[in-house]
């Protein structure tokens, strides 16, 4: 099971003070070998939290990349093999909070191949808006952002789905179980064999519910993942 933290817009120095908190858990974790957690904090953030953890098997991934894999005169990007440079393993790439600030999927889809080239792990957002959703279209958007993202890429081993419908992120809502259970079904047949995580407000109540739905092969976690507490619950709460 994945746990992927993606700490968004938020985090300075000093909050890697909290880092420990999850080691420390982790090191005595059980189920240790069954979890793989990733954290995906802002780019400021990535090579010292790389240093943080380096006795531990807690990755590092970046937030996203610049869609051109050569350097050049792009003010303010960065590009993946920058993010590979100082230690991220994993980008997230397609996350709707960028799409819906103008990420088309043919941006998406350089992306994940410059990422891919680099030799980082992807981690791919596709989602529906609860528009799309209420129009009962979510199957075709969902098959048009994986078509178009993945347009041209043939090894998908390296890729993995987060599966985030728009309407859950930072709402407090979660698909029904039986919805989320068909959904992840139909991504993974349309994929052949890829793992599929779930992300939209998942936190220390709801996990109780989503970790029945046995599909589903991991979480990406927004704002509960800021909170070591939290953070450590949901993994502890998945396997009881
Ligand atoms: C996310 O940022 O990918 C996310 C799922 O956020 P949240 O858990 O806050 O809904």
């Amino acid at each position: 099971m994945y746990f992927i933290a993606n700490w968004k817009m938020f985090g300075v120095l000093n909050s890697l003070n909290s880092l420990h908190k999850v080691m420390n858990f982790f090191k005595s974790f059980k189920k240790k070998k069954s979890v793989k957690i990733i954290y995906c904090p802002p780019n400021t953030l990535i090579r010292p939290m790389t240093k943080r953890l380096l006795k531990s098997t807690i990755e590092v991934g970046a937030q996203n990349c610049h869609e051109n894999d050569s350097y050049g005169a792009f003010t303010g990007s960065v590009n993946s093999s920058m993010l590979k440079s100082v230690g991220a393993k994993y980008v997230i790439i397609g996350h709707s909070e960028n799409r819906q600030f103008g990420e088309t999927n043919r941006m998406i889809n350089l992306k994940i191949k410059s990422a891919l080239k680099s030799n980082l792990k992807v981690i791919f957002c596709i989602g529906e808006t609860l528009q799309e959703k209420r129009k009962k279209i979510t199957k075709k958007v969902l098959s048009k952002q994986i078509k178009l993202g993945l347009n041209k890429i043939k090894d998908n081993r390296n890729i993995l789905i987060a599966y985030e419908p728009v309407w859950s992120i930072g709402t407090g809502l979660i698909p029904k179980p039986k919805d989320l259970f068909d959904t992840v079904y139909f991504i993974k047949k349309r994929m052949k064999s890829n793992k599929v995580l779930y992300g939209g407000s998942v936190n220390p109540k709801n996990i109780n519910q989503l970790k029945f739905i046995t599909n589903i092969d991991g979480y990406l976690i927004g704002g509960a993942s800021q909170d070591p507490k939290k953070f450590i619950d949901i993994i502890k709460k998945s396997y009881n």
